[in-house]
């Protein structure tokens, strides 16, 4: 997230002065409650495939919308629910029979005509329109859908899927999307991965996009806009980018970088894990953070180089493995960080080792750097702290000092290769550090993770 999500850590390449501006489960009845979100996620089946048709108008800021959910029943099920804010459902069908359903908080409760047995695969239908909500997240970001100047910008960093989408909305449960847009024909609509086609209908475009790997809802974006739609080979593959016009001038020379930016990724952790790359830039003051939304991040505002290493490093890290639940995110937002680092290391700017030891001048005495431990963040305000990025990369940075650089480089690549659009858990990364390295690494992690205070 946000990547430097609430917060700019461009400067972190050189110092951390910025950051004095900074901060801003499983898919069924297994499933452990998500701790930092215990609302989210529904039990009992394995959400497949969302395919989503999107109407927006502009004028009002509305969506008239149709979901059709494909799901894998875990267990037999007379009821279920999806996690929705907000809109008003007109009719819900379950595999094209018309199903009682009732609101909740947050959810969408549906009571199927006849109880779906264990194991069948079936189809929820939604149908639903209205204004979508901007969500204010525990630490004071915003997500969920945002209004902008010329359209909307749709954020799901932790929660926000929910507000325009019926979904089962916990990182573990990944499932292919395909979004169709339909957007005035003055503006654009962009989303995950491959457009399919865009449709002329008199004065509307509708713009179809197929993201064709496992995707956690929250990496769902969408942004509706003015601007051009680049389509380009970047890295070898299909590439979609739309830049807001206000900001198409200084962003372009940055993001021509990406092709190196993913390049260079390849070499150091892997292939690249999905088929398509590219970007977003909007205007949307207020909002501030970058997002590494699936196979093509978002900023908003110019990106600049760090930034957009962040974002790709995070295709691998937190979009192909995953997160099973929220409290690892260190496993996101530590290796982007660190992934920064490397690439400057690697680039002419300053050593990861050097800025590791700038960093570990700071005082223990500043609490708001040291805490809360990257691997405990306690709860969700702090999900999104300095210390889950900068605390988080010095962790691997340490690891790399104790273990030497190429088997630190040897335990990030197979950590990918291990999970690939999968979901994970700090305690799986550390038994495979351990493992790749054949060294006990329980001490370092306990206290670059866990201990309170300056480890
Ligand atoms: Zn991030």
């Amino acid at each position: 997230m946000p990547s430097l999500r609430r917060s700019s850590f461009s400067c972190l390449i050189g110092i951390f002065v910025c950051l004095l501006g900074a901060p801003a489960g499983a898919g069924a009845a297994d499933r452990e409650r998500e701790p930092f979100f215990p609302r989210a996620g529904n039990v009992g089946y394995d959400a497949l495939r969302y395919d989503v048709e999107l109407f927006f108008r502009p004028r009002n800021d509305s969506i008239r919308a149709t979901a059709r959910i494909g799901a894998l029943a875990e267990q037999q099920l007379a009821r279920f629910s999806l996690d929705l804010f907000g809109l008003e459902v007109s009719a819900v069908e379950v595999d094209g029979e018309p199903a009682r359903f009732t609101r909740g908080r947050g959810k969408l409760k549906v009571r199927p005509r006849a109880p779906i047995r264990r194991g069948a695969e079936f189809t929820v239908t939604v149908r639903y329109r209205g204004q979508p909500e901007t969500v204010t997240d525990p630490d004071g970001g915003h997500e969920g859908w945002i209004k902008t100047n010329d359209g909307a910008v749709v954020l799901g960093e932790p929660q926000g899927t929910a507000a325009w989408l019926p979904c089962n909305n916990v990182p573990a449960d990944k499932a292919l999307f395909q979004i169709a847009l339909d957007v005035p024909a003055r503006l654009k609509g962009i989303s995950n991965g491959r457009l399919l086609q865009v449709e002329r209908r008199q004065d509307r475009r509708v713009y179809t996009w197929r993201e064709a790997s496992p995707m956690s809802p929250y990496l769902a974006v969408i942004d509706i806009g003015r601007g051009r739609l680049l389509e380009q080979r970047i890295a070898g593959r299909p590439s979609w980018t739309l830049i807001d016009p206000l900001l198409e001038k200084w962003s372009l020379p940055i993001l021509a970088e990406l092709g190196e930016v993913i390049r260079f990724q390849e070499r150091v952790f892997g292939p690249y894990p999905f088929e398509t790359a590219g970007s977003i830039v909007d205007y949307a003051p207020g909002v501030g953070y970058a997002l590494e939304t699936q196979s093509r991040p978002i900023y908003l505002f110019v990106p600049d180089l760090t930034t957009m290493v962040h974002e790709t490093a995070h295709q691998y890290f937190g979009n192909s493995v995953g997160l099973q639940r929220w409290p690892d995110i260190w496993l996101n937002e530590g290796f982007a960080t660190w992934a920064q680092w490397y690439y400057a290391e690697r680039h002419d700017g300053r050593g990861a080792r050097e800025i590791f030891r700038t960093l570990y001048r700071v005082p223990a005495a500043d609490a708001e750097f040291w805490e809360p431990p990257s691997g405990h963040p306690g709860s969700a305000k702090h999900l999104f702290s300095t210390s889950t990025y900068v605390r988080g990369a010095m962790a691997l940075e340490a690891l790399r000092i104790k273990v030497g650089t190429k088997p630190m480089l040897r335990v990030l690549r197979s950590w990918v290769a291990a999970h690939p659009y999968g979901s994970a858990t700090i305690k799986l990364f550390i038994a495979h550090a351990e493992q790749v390295t054949g060294e006990d690494l329980g001490p370092l992690f306990q206290r670059w993770l866990y201990q309170r205070g300056k480890p």
